[in-house]
């Protein structure tokens, strides 16, 4: 494979971050148009490459090198870290900095006629979660033994329909939580989006390309301050 001197950044493709992602994009002067049916993006204007991918995907590629760069919810970030790190892989970034979109946290949330009085009333639960690694983590800290269900969706409603007893799950509003008769016990992890850079871009000409992007980015989020 030729090594290309394009720059390459994975951001979500549709969901959450997307808009936002290219928005701040855009307003660093990077130009480019986006095709829906396409995965990649060029920029018009300076040697940069758009990876429009599942957000779930964004930090093993720039773990792996495969992009340089990625805008990620820290939450799925920390998450794929956790993972890689109990599977012995490379769970390697560099975090070069939060940006000021895509809050959330990561909570637990339990049935409203179930009883809360701290941690322990969690005991021997089995929680839906999209985020075992994180849940674990915390688990752990805190010496509650609890069982797994794993869902990829639909969290919010494993308790209704039986096949959980709480969930771990991102909430911004709370109106989800709400919505599905659930309320939130314990925050676990706080997170925004955020930019990353594998640790495998060697060329010197990249790296400018990054820092001067790094500096426009600086200028956007200090602006909207
Ligand atoms: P994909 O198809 O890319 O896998 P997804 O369904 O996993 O998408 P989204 O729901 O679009 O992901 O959320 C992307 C990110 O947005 C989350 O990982 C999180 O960092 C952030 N986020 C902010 N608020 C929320 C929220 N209320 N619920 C879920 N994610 C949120
Ligand atoms: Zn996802």
């Amino acid at each position: 494979m030729t090594t290309s001197k394009r720059i390459r950044i994975a951001i979500q493709k549709s969901g959450r971050l997307s808009k936002e992602s290219q928005q701040l994009l855009k307003l660093c002067g990077v130009k480019f148009n986006v095709n829906e049916q396409r995965l990649i993006a060029h920029a018009d204007n300076m040697p940069l490459d758009l990876l429009r991918v599942r957000d779930d995907d964004i930090p093993g590629l720039v773990m792996d090198g495969v992009v340089d760069l990625g805008i990620v919810g820290e939450n799925v970030l920390e998450e794929e870290q956790l993972e890689r790190e109990a599977l012995g892989k490379n769970a390697e970034v560099n975090k070069l900095r939060q940006l000021d979109f895509g809050a959330c946290r990561l909570s637990l949330a339990v049935p409203n006629e179930v009883e809360y009085d701290g941690p322990q009333s969690l005991q021997n639960m089995r929680l839906a979660t999209s985020y075992p690694n994180l849940l674990r983590r915390y688990m752990n800290q805190q010496g509650i033994a609890y069982r797994d269900c794993m869902l990829k969706g639909s969290v919010e409603v494993a308790p209704r329909a039986g096949l959980a007893d709480g969930i771990c799950d991102l909430v911004s509003t709370g109106a989800t939580l709400e919505a599905n008769g659930l309320y939130e016990t314990d925050v676990i992890f706080r997170s925004m989006a955020c930019l990353i850079q594998s640790n495998q871009t060697q060329d010197p000409a990249q790296q400018a390309l990054i820092n001067k992007l790094m500096s426009r980015i600086n200028g956007v989020i200090r602006a909207r301050e």
